[in-house]
């Protein structure tokens, strides 16, 4: 591979170097602020070797190696922690995560995800509950609602709505965030009727008679979301301050935020100033719809852009583009029809492109030529396949290696668009998938339902990757799947859905891979698509003491009981963020 290396420190040397050659300094200086003792270090460094003990210093990890040479470290201002035979890891890094948005969900007043809901009464109760605290007239929203987890297996409708809100305008984000329902009221604002046609990239569904149903998929949201309330730079501030512990509490240190604008920026900005940001972020800006706001965007985020530069805490990254729609709604850009109900097949449905192609392979080109990271949105077989060879024709036409161009979700990638992978990793450090395995269970039963029998099991073909050498990062893209990475430690294992509506397992298991391999998709490989891989990722002497301390052996307990596994402390620059009450 031409990727070069992240830096090996040889640490057991070091350790031994240090303890002889630093033995007469006076212990109380030296001594380390916290020592991890009998533990599992899954180091995730170059060798990838496990160890028994970490110390760390200040802000950074100062020694790796036995428990018996890191305890002879210890001062009497050193914190000792047996792990009790338990498993240490790199802190958890999720390639892709809306917590801006998501965190303003979790403050929804409206809880329409499952299993607070089961039904699509449970949900017209939830709105109508919703309606008797407002005025005539204020906005009902809400979002993570999914048909695949209803009792009666159907996407909501407008009519649904109103029958509990007449008056109110209803808008319903579908949990995939690629579609969504309104009710009459909200359409008749938006201005649908039956004569509205629909939009590029998207779709207004219909019923039989061709009126409005209250779906609106991909680019016709917009007709809906466009008018509701604005969220401002505050609420953000208020959503991500509140909620940005709880991500500590399940190990994650690192996120990629991957779609954001100036608000979500600016509060960030305000969050790290105020001193409240528990975790790094790494944001990557939506790419408007037309080559001139594209051109905009460029010039207006240019100066701030600094992947791989020092900033550590918040980055300004690159950008994302989308190809296609989603799996739920299935609008994702397939080459054969899609399924539904697993056998059955959606005649004529092969999905959608957000942009005409020759405008995504533009906006590509624009953004490649800056030099600018790019994350680009593709699920479908053909939109990955558009996706790469795109990313190959610019690469060849400027080659410019390191700017690791991912391909965000990747769900079903033809053997085609595996070779360019392999290819363009080697040749350009590019064309990396940032993969979601939680899928596989939270929206699985849905996704298989639509993907069908034949297709399901080559869905994130994890196994491959690895047989192929093909780095991909983990992640949860929440919230249209939870954040935890324990779900995806165990779904990329276990790959069965949460209600087994198509069978036990419609994925099949020919590409389930190890916990140690998700381990090292969400720690030292997302380090690199974050552009941190040189002070994050690993537990290597000298770098980021970024550090989750779990509450079992991740390598010996059964695969089932990934699902509980919880941390008993994260630590970010050697600070703890988190520690377990008991
Ligand atoms: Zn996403």
């Amino acid at each position: 591979m031409g990727i070069s290396p992240p830096p090996v420190r040889l640490t057991l040397g070091v350790l031994t170097l240090c303890v002889s050659a630093c033995g007469e300094q006076p212990s109380d200086a030296r001594a380390p602020d916290l020592i991890l003792l009998n533990a599992q270090v899954a180091t995730m460094n170059a060798a990838d070797s496990i160890a028994g003990a970490v110390a760390v210093s200040g802000n950074r990890i100062t020694d790796v190696g036995t428990t018996e040479a890191i305890r002879l470290l210890a001062g009497p201002h050193t914190e000792v922690i047996d792990a009790g035979g338990n498993t240490v890891t790199p802190g958890f890094i999720d390639t892709h995560n809306h917590f801006a948005w998501g965190a303003l969900g979790d403050r929804s007043p409206l809880n329409i995800e499952y299993p607070a809901v089961t039904s699509i009464d449970d949900v017209k109760e939830q709105v109508r509950l919703a309606v008797d605290n407002l005025d005539a007239g204020k906005w009902v929203i809400g979002s993570r609602w999914d048909a695949g987890k209803l009792l009666e297996q159907r996407d909501l409708t407008a009519a649904d709505l109103d029958d509990v809100s007449p008056d109110n305008p209803v808008w319903l984000l579908h949990t995939s965030a690629h579609y969504g329902v309104a009710n009459t009221r909200a359409l008749e604002l938006a201005g649908i009727d039956a004569g509205t046609p629909d939009p590029d990239g998207g779709v207004i569904g219909r019923d039989d008679a061709g009126n409005p149903s209250g779906i609106l998929a991909d680019q016709a949201m917009a007709l809906v979301a466009g008018i509701t309330p604005p969220v401002s730079v505050e609420d953000f501030v208020r959503g991500v301050t509140e909620q940005v512990g709880l991500l500590n509490a399940e190990g994650i240190t690192t996120i990629k935020d991957p779609e954001i604008d100036q608000r979500h920026w600016d509060a960030y900005k305000t969050i790290n100033e105020n001193g409240d940001l528990s975790v790094r972020v790494f944001v990557l800006w939506r790419v408007p719809d037309t080559m001139t706001e594209a051109r905009e965007l460029l010039q207006h985020i240019k100066p701030i852009l600094n992947p791989g530069g020092d900033a550590v805490d918040l980055i300004s990254g690159g950008v994302k583009i989308y190809i296609d729609g989603s799996g739920t709604a299935r609008t994702a850009w397939m080459y054969d029809d899609w399924n539904e109900n697993f056998t059955e097949v959606d005649e004529g449905n092969t999905g959608l492109t957000y942009l005409e192609t020759d405008l995504l392979l533009a906006q590509i080109r624009l953004f490649h030529e800056a030099g600018v990271h790019i994350g680009t949105h593709a699920i479908g077989d053909r939109a990955i396949d558009f996706t790469l060879d795109s990313y190959a024709r610019v690469l060849a036409d400027k080659p410019t290696p390191g700017l690791r161009h991912s391909i965000i979700h990747s769900n079903l990638p033809t053997v085609h668009a595996m070779d360019l992978m392999v290819k363009l990793q080697r040749d350009y450090d590019a064309a990396y998938p940032e993969v979601q395995p939680a899928f596989l269970w939270w929206i699985g039963d849905a996704y298989a339902g639509n993907f069908g029998s034949e297709r399901s099991p080559q869905v994130l073909p994890l196994r491959t990757f690895q047989e192929r050498g093909i780095k991909w990062a983990g992640s949860s893209d929440f919230d249209v799947s939870p954040y935890a990475p324990r779900y995806a430690l165990w779904a990329a294992s276990a790959r069965e859905t949460m209600l087994g509506t198509y069978g036990e397992n419609p994925w099949g298991t020919d590409e389930s891979i190890s916990v140690h391999e998700t381990l090292r998709a969400y720690t030292i490989n997302a380090a690199r698509q974050v552009f941190l891989e040189q002070k994050v990722g690993s537990i290597e002497e000298g770098k980021l003491a970024d550090i989750v301390l779990w509450d079992r052996d991740l390598y010996s307990i059964p695969v089932a009981e990934l699902k509980d596994v919880k941390p008993v402390l994260t630590l970010l620059n050697g600070e703890v963020v988190y520690r377990a009450s008991n």
